[in-house]
């Protein structure tokens, strides 16, 4: 492979996490079922807390690692909504990525409620004042992608969650392409709920679960709709009837899934080493690399940029365009360069801030203007 552009959808493997998954078969061969107590029954919050820390900008006991991002989503969206009983919608943009629209459509089907669709331009993203139109005394939740998967629009998270509140309206913020890219504050943004994939930026591996965040203050009042021994008070007295455990266990559901939370603390580690503000300042510096390789010597040959252009309002990867997008895509591939296709006619260059290097830019860039010159 010459240059890999999909660290956004699946992070490469880090070198240490050999040793940590060798390691984690030895605990089981070695301590079998007593290694529950010792150490991984414990792991969904410790491992939530850590990446809460380095990079959610959360404080400790608000984050659980745990099922799918997808099942994060029916779990807290079902949560929110039974927490606020008189208001009937829920707002999400058009655009968001399709599993957020499909579990939020589904749960307003269940509940008869209504979504209000905020209609978005491809190229760009959700804008406070598009919140600010809808969010009134109807709205119950607004759920919303931080970084969009397509065009890599950044969210002004911060504005958007001070006008869902003065609506009186929770938020959950979809934190998926921006985590362990772009810095997130969910405490200081006031962020009520948060859902996030481990496999993208946090290198955690095909089918790593993802974490929720809820919001200290707001655990104990929410309740989830998947009603397991784990996310009860005392899983081991195999009681009668569930009882919610207080605080952020309470919402997991079944046991948790040791094995493929162990890469991403690799990944979690060397974040630690580097720090959020350097990740970030290596990532704005790829994607500016990108966009000065697109105008200088892509767009003679049909190229476009559907990204924003102000670094502000960009995570870490940039969607070109291109009428022949997939055929070019399937071109660079078999040279070893790697992108991918979102359509119509987007290619999407995700640049994983600690593994993508400028070299490996360039000449992957170059090897696109190639194929895209037929
Ligand atoms: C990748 C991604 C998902 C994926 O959900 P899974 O349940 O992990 O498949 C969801 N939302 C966004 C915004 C994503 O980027």
């Amino acid at each position: 492979m010459r240059a890999y552009f999909d660290g956004n959808s699946l992070g490469i493997p880090l070198a240490a996490s050999r040793d940590r998954l060798a390691g984690l078969v030895g605990t089981w061969s070695s301590r079998l079922i007593r290694a529950w107590d010792e150490e991984w029954m414990a792991l969904p919050e410790t491992v939530g807390d850590r990446i809460g820390a380095l990079t959610l900008g959360a404080a400790a006991g608000q984050v659980v690692v745990g099922d799918s991002t997808t099942v994060l989503l029916y779990k807290l969206i079902r949560a929110a909504l039974a927490a606020r009983p008189g208001r009937d919608e829920i707002v999400i943009d058009d655009d968001n990525f399709p599993t957020d629209r499909f579990v939020v459509e589904r749960i307003a089907a269940e509940l008869g409620k209504t979504v209000r669709w905020l209609p978005v331009d491809r190229h760009s993203g959700v804008e406070p004042a598009q919140v600010r139109e809808v969010a009134g005394e109807r709205t119950a939740l607004v759920v919303l992608s931080h970084v969009a998967y397509r065009s890599s629009h950044l969210a002004d998270a911060a504005e958007i969650t001070r006008i869902a509140h003065d609506a009186g309206a929770l938020v959950l913020w979809d934190v998926c392409h921006s985590v362990g890219s772009v810095p997130i504050q969910l405490d200081g943004w006031g962020a009520d709920l948060a859902v996030g994939c481990t496999y993208k930026y946090l290198n955690g591996g095909p089918g790593s679960p993802a974490f929720a965040y809820v919001r200290a203050d707001l655990q104990d009042e929410l309740e989830q709709p998947i009603a397991g021994w784990m996310g009860s008070a005392a899983p081991f007295d195999m009681g009668p009837h569930y009882e919610p455990a207080r605080g952020i266990r309470r919402f997991l559901s079944g046991t948790p899934p040791i094995v493929a939370m162990q890469p991403m603390r690799d990944m979690l580690d060397l974040i630690e080493r580097a720090g959020m503000t350097a990740v970030r300042r290596k990532s704005v510096a790829l994607t500016e690399f990108v966009l000065e390789i697109a105008d200088a010597d892509l767009a003679a040959a049909g190229v476009t940029v559907a990204t924003a252009r102000d670094a502000a309002r960009r995570g870490g990867h940039v969607t070109l365009e291109h009428p022949d997008a997939r055929a070019v895509t399937a071109r660079a591939w078999e040279r070893g360069v790697i992108p991918d296709f979102r359509g119509p006619h987007g290619i999407r260059i995700g640049l994983s801030p600690l593994s993508t290097s400028f070299a490996e830019v360039a000449d992957g860039l170059a090897v696109l203007r190639e194929c895209v010159e037929g």
